[in-house]
């Protein structure tokens, strides 16, 4: 099928029975995608390091900390993440934020419960997304972070506050910065309610790592107003 034709009738809802990310007619025992997409949408379960995603050796070695991460401690624990930001992941998730993909909602939500439930050893207290601007909440119309949060947050039972962490300055999408000159670009962005987080464990849900800096800076900053430890899940690592 023509991506465009696709796209439309993926959003008008004719896709029942088919692939959402192909498009082609699924079998009845692959869940929700056909073959080729469930190969390609595998998740990454070794060879990475849990606290910043970074890719090594190959899939079947045991994930283990990197070097940098021993030396340079994160504001965060555990890194959960579904696989690498690209290919058909990517595409997804491309979809999903800038081409009206609410459709691949519950195929993404799954996607994060499922790199939750693969090393939840600690069950978080509370669940925060990364939150947006609200100018670009309008603009957009949902929180992509906040969508994936959803499902964790009620199969697992687990409060989820999309205010505990808020946007007080709407920065340059960071996509648009420099690698280097995206911690300053970010700096100060965002206000933690310490009301709702101190004491609390939490689980902070973005889509996507890239330099890391708008985690770290989510992470510290949810540190600071008291919260006893914080543990990230995204869809995908990008590395550059
Ligand atoms: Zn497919
Ligand atoms: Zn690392």
């Amino acid at each position: 099928m023509r991506p465009l034709i696709r796209r439309l009738t993926a959003r008008l809802g004719l896709l029942q029975g088919r692939c959402p990310v192909c498009g082609v007619l699924r079998g009845t025992d692959h869940g929700p995608l056909c073959p080729a997409c469930a190969r390609d949408l595998r998740p990454r379960t070794g060879g990475y390091c849990p606290r910043c995603g970074l890719f090594f050796g190959a899939e079947t070695d045991e994930a283990h900390l990197c070097s940098d991460c021993r030396l340079h401690p994160r504001p965060w624990d555990r890194l959960h993440f579904h696989g690498r930001h690209d290919g058909a992941l990517r595409e997804l998730i491309l979809a999903y934020k800038f081409s009206g993909g609410l459709h691949l909602s519950r195929l993404l939500q799954d996607m994060a419960l499922a790199a939750f439930e693969r090393h939840n050893e600690s069950r978080p207290d509370l669940i925060v997304p990364v939150p947006l601007h609200r100018r670009r909440l309008l603009w957009r119309g949902y929180n992509q972070s906040l969508e994936l949060a959803r499902r964790i947050a009620t199969r697992h039972n687990i409060p989820l506050d999309a205010r505990a962490l808020v946007r007080t300055r709407n920065t340059v999408p960071q996509t648009r910065v420099e690698a280097g000159e995206r911690r300053r670009n970010i700096r100060d962005a965002f206000r933690a309610d310490a009301a709702s987080v101190a004491g609390k464990s939490v689980l902070l849900v973005d889509d996507v790592l890239t330099t890391g800096a708008t985690l770290e800076e989510c992470a510290k900053t949810l540190h600071k107003a008291g919260s006893s430890a914080v543990d990230i899940l995204i869809l995908s690592v990008a590395q550059e």
